[in-house]
Order: structure tokens, then C-alpha cells, then sequence
């Protein structure tokens, strides 16, 4: 298995940056707020069998 399995790259529903979820430090029952690393806004984490999306928590 390679170690970048886990991660996902997925848009910012703020500003479209790309952001690296890593998904191996989430649990599955879980959706974490993160803040985008360019325009510092929280984004709500979904994912589920490996699709992955941003939610605007705004
Ligand atoms: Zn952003």
C-alpha cells in the first residue's frame, strides 16, 4: 500500500484552493471542521468510501 493513499486533494468551496484532506486521521463516523491553509475559512470534511468533499461551514 502506498502512503499516499489516505490523502485526498479537494477544492476549497470558499476559494477553490486545493487542500490535502488525509483521511487516515479521520474516522469514519467523523466529519471535522478544517480551515483552508489560503483563505483561512472552515470547511466541513465529508467522505464516504473514499469520495471526499468540502463543505462550506459558513
Ligand atoms: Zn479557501
Amino acid at each position: 500500500m502506498s502512503d499516499d493513499e489516505d490523502e485526498v486533494v479537494v477544492s476549497c468551496p470558499h476559494c477553490g484552493a486545493d487542500t490535502v484532506i488525509d483521511l487516515a486521521s479521520i474516522a469514519p463516523t467523523e466529519e471535522p471542521i478544517v480551515d483552508c491553509m489560503v483563505c483561512c475559512r472552515p470547511s466541513r470534511v465529508r467522505h464516504s468510501d473514499g469520495d471526499v468533499e468540502l463543505i462550506s461551514e459558513e
